[in-house]
Formats: structure tokens, sequence, C-alpha cells
């Protein structure tokens, strides 16, 4: 599983390739030496998800390993709607659908369906304000755009990359104080 790419760095890499690397590096450390306060309530959040807490029904998948072999893929589902096909990716607080969003969203839908589900609709829910955003199936050309971005993120080589984020992305970033 080594060359698979997480589904949850999608995001990271699109906020900043080096904030991927610094994810990564500091993952196996103790979160709370590193995490603020939105994240630390965003991942509660999610182990809610993966305690399977959001409903008892059995057409609800929770926290599913998922993997696709095409795309070298994995990660896991937050809730998953089998009798409908309805896949939901729930965020602490959406103040804006951002890219990386989509994409963590296709993400899931392409393993799923390697894994033989069907997804009929995509949505982002917003617990805090309990707002549910729509996101469209993607087109052909959407779904180009896409596997070009993952390769994008496999080929990243932070040895050979001079990138350094827009200063207003800078300093609403964690690692600052590891990068600059
Ligand atoms: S400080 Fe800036 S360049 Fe460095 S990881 Fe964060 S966003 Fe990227």
């Amino acid at each position: 599983m080594e060359d698979y790419i997480q589904i949850s760095k999608l995001n990271d890499f699109i906020f900043c390739p080096k904030s991927l690397y610094f994810h990564s590096l500091f993952e196996s450390f103790d979160q709370k030496t590193y995490h603020d306060t939105p994240q630390t309530v965003g991942k509660i959040s999610h182990e809610i998800i993966d305690k399977g807490q959001y409903s008892s029904l059995k057409k609800y998948l929770q926290g599913l390993e998922i993997f696709s072999d095409k795309y070298s893929l994995c990660g896991k589902i937050d809730i998953y709607d089998k009798d409908e096909g309805i896949l939901i990716e729930r965020k602490y607080k959406v103040k804006k659908i951002y890219q990386g969003y989509i994409y963590q969203l296709y993400a899931q839908m392409f393993c799923l369906q390697e894994m033989g589900y069907r997804v009929n609709k995509l949505f982002i829910h917003s617990l805090s304000d309990n707002k549910r955003y729509p996101i469209d199936l993607p087109t052909v050309d959407e779904i180009k755009i896409f596997e070009d971005f993952i390769h994008e993120v496999r080929s990243f080589d932070i040895l050979k990359s001079h990138y350094f984020a827009p200063p207003a992305k800078c300093a609403m970033c964690i690692y600052k104080p590891l990068c600059h």
C-alpha cells in the first residue's frame, strides 16, 4: 500500500504541496502538539464517524475503508447510503466548497465504484450549521482534470520544489514555523 495516496491528503496538496509533506512528517506525533482548535474539532467529528455513530440503520455504511487500484488511492468514506447510492462527506464548518472537498468526494466515489458500489449523488455536509451542499457527478472532462491532479500529487518532489504558497495562505498555515 506504500504507493497509495491517502484521500484525506488531496485537500492538503491543493492548499499547498509542501503542507502535505509536513502533514506526512508529523502524522506519527501526538496531534495535540500541532493541531489548532478547528482541526481538533474536525478530528473529533471524524472520530464519531469512524466509530459508526451517525445512524444504526443498516443502509448506512460509515467509516468504511476504501481503495482504488486504478488511481492508487485509499482512505475512508464518511457516510454512504447504499439504498440511494448517496455519498456524503462531512466537515465541521463549511464556509466555501473548496476544490479539495470535491476531489475528496470524487476519489471516494471512484474507490466505491471500483469496489462494486453505485454512486448516484454526492454531498458535502456542514455539521456546525447543518447545511448540505450537492456536488455534481464529474463530467468526462472533469474526470480527466482529476486524473491529471492525481498525477501531479504523485509526481511532486519536495526536494526539487522551490514552491512557496502566497503569504496570505502561509499566514494561516500551522506549518509556517517549520517551513519558513
Ligand atoms: S508555510 Fe506556506 S509554503 Fe509552507 S507549508 Fe505552509 S502554506 Fe505551504
